[in-house]
């Protein structure tokens, strides 16, 4: 694994197409119709609680859109996205979005070997044609989330959090990648399990705006990431795909290797 020079220039380039994607298709999804609201446990995360109702046609054009966009001189990607658009019925798609929320693994793996496609693509893409969906579901849910006394990881969504910055007040707030809820934690814990004593802060030479905060608890760690030292105000998913050495530099010392159950490597 290089030390140096790991963002690759077209890397990035196609996180930040992605990310336009992204927020192309929220401004399509208007509102999402939740049940099971009245049945909320009081524990987070909330949204795999709840049953998201969706339009299948627009989850399926999403889908599309992605694969048309990553699969650009991408022959394998291009024939894997002819084979979905074959064999996926509303009926899947309807699976597919289920376990995306849920980021089950194993249902993907399974549906990857079976229909003969590569393994990380099925959930890649119904992973992020999910996202616009859970946004919206996170944005309806703010004022209940507010309340919730929250477990550790996203409190909407239930994604471990990796990534924080230090807001304008000086507090560490984190972002999820995934649906965008925000909040504030207490700057020397662990995100992942809430140890205060057993944590360290790893600090980047020749980055004065960059912290790793690793747990030796339970090995997770979180990306921190000084706001105020920056002089061009980026969105935190942005800055989450430009600080990618710092999940390099964590996961070279051991820090947040991903178990069987973990969705942190892709
Ligand atoms: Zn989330
Ligand atoms: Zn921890």
């Amino acid at each position: 694994m290089a030390k140096t020079n790991v963002l690759d220039e077209n890397y990035e380039q196609l996180q930040k197409k992605i990310q336009s994607l992204n927020e192309k298709w929220r401004s399509e999804v208007s509102e999402v119709t939740l049940k099971g609201m009245e049945n909320l446990a009081a524990s987070s995360p909330i949204i795999p609680q709840l049953e998201m109702s969706i339009n299948i046609d627009q989850y399926q054009t999403f889908i599309e859109e992605l694969l048309q966009l990553i699969g650009q001189n991408n022959t394998e990607i291009t024939a894997a996205a002819e084979k979905i658009k074959e064999i996926a019925t509303s009926d899947i798609l309807q699976k597919w979005f289920t376990e995306a929320i849920a980021v089950n693994h194993f249902y993907f793996k399974n549906f990857a070997e079976e229909n003969n496609l590569p393994e990380w693509l099925p959930i890649f893409a119904a992973e992020h044609a999910a996202r616009p969906y859970l946004q919206a579901a996170t944005a309806e849910l703010e004022p209940r989330l507010k309340e919730i006394n929250h477990n550790h990881g996203c409190h909407s969504c239930g994604e471990p959090a990796r990534f924080a910055v230090i807001n304008k007040k000086g507090k560490k707030e984190l972002t999820c990648p995934r649906c965008l809820h925000m909040w504030e934690e207490k700057k020397i814990s662990c995100a992942h399990c809430g140890s205060e004593d057993k944590v360290v802060i790893l600090k980047v030479e020749g980055d004065e705006s960059a912290e790793i905060h690793a747990c030796h608890k339970c090995k997770g760690y979180t990306k921190v990431i000084d706001t105020r030292k920056m002089f061009k105000k980026e969105s935190p998913t942005l800055l989450d795909v430009k600080s990618i050495h710092l999940d390099y530099i964590a996961q070279e010392k051991g820090f947040g290797i991903s178990d069987d159950e973990g969705h942190e490597t892709h």
